[in-house]
């Protein structure tokens, strides 16, 4: 399939590695040349390199911190005006409510909510005006499904959800989509240093403890971040126009439901 999207720009943010990175790396397959971000410059210019080794598109890396003005103002001087927006960023960390302060609080809606609708706002009336756009939010399967111990993960995320929901039916006439994807566990370093913590707990190696987590679920494995990067491509591309404030799980089947 051809996707329709040489040369187009993105800003693909948080994709020094994980999910983030295989987006910008599905990208880039597709001609997409990439503005990508992350907080470790190190880390991130390498992965910059390796995508431009990959692929011959143009790559440039711009660190900061996507929560932070600055880091996203940096971003945007990079590429004014891009055909495609990946928000991504860290995820907000595990804990008890009764022991989240106010701080807490707005860390996780800087990054998890209030950063990806401060891009929207910076980039969807020029895709408008433009007649073609496309933003992907990579949220979490815990926005249709809960997870107890991640509360501000689950809060942050409905927020943006909410938002996008009532934006994308108002851009969608000028083909420009907004769509969320809602990762499952995928093999990447969040999720290996997460079942560190539970693997060390139950003291087994943590290759066990995450093949015990691939085993419980219906495909028999955890998710592979190259599939996660192909279905963010497929929702950038020219034909997925009438894909609309759709909110896509990609967990290999673990939420049992008759419907979404
Ligand atoms: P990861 O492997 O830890 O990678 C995170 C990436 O984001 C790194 O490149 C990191 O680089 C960058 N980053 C983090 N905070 C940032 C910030 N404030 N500004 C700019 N860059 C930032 O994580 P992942 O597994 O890909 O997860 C990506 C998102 O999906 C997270 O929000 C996570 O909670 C969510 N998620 C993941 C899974 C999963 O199974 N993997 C499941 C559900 C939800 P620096 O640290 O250098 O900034």
């Amino acid at each position: 399939m051809d996707t329709g999207l040489k040369g187009k720009k993105a800003i693909v943010c948080a994709a020094s590695k994980g999910l983030g990175k295989a987006c910008a790396m599905a990208l880039a397959r597709e001609g997409v040349d990439l503005v990508i971000t992350a907080r470790t410059a190190d880390t991130l210019a390498h992965a910059a390199e390796e995508i431009n080794k990959a692929t011959g598109v143009t790559v440039v890396a711009v660190p900061g911190d996507i929560a932070t003005e600055a880091g996203r103002a940096a971003a945007l001087a990079a590429c004014p005006t891009p055909d495609i927006l990946v928000n991504n960023a860290g995820g907000p960390p595990p804990g008890d409510f009764r022991n989240w302060e106010r701080e807490d609080w707005i860390r996780a809606l800087d990054a998890n909510m209030l950063a990806p609708i401060f891009l929207i706002r910076a980039v969807v009336d020029g895709m408008c005006g433009r007649g073609f756009g496309r933003i992907v939010n990579i949220t979490s399967g815990s926005v249709k499904s809960p997870i107890p111990t991640l509360g501000m993960s689950n809060g942050a995320r409905a927020g943006l959800t909410g938002f996008v929901a009532g934006l994308a039916r108002q851009v969608a006439r000028h083909n420009v989509t907004i769509n969320n994807l809602l990762p499952g566990p995928f093999l990447t370093d969040r999720l290996r240093s997460n079942m560190a913590a539970q693997a060390a707990k139950e003291g087994r190696p943590v290759e066990e403890a995450i093949a015990a987590r691939g085993k419980a679920n219906p495909t028999g494995r955890v998710g592979d971040p190259e599939e996660f990067g192909a279905a963010c491509a497929f929702l950038c591309s020219a034909h997925s126009g009438f894909i609309v404030g759709q909110n896509l799980l990609l967990d290999g089947g673990a939420f049992n439901s008759s419907m979404g």
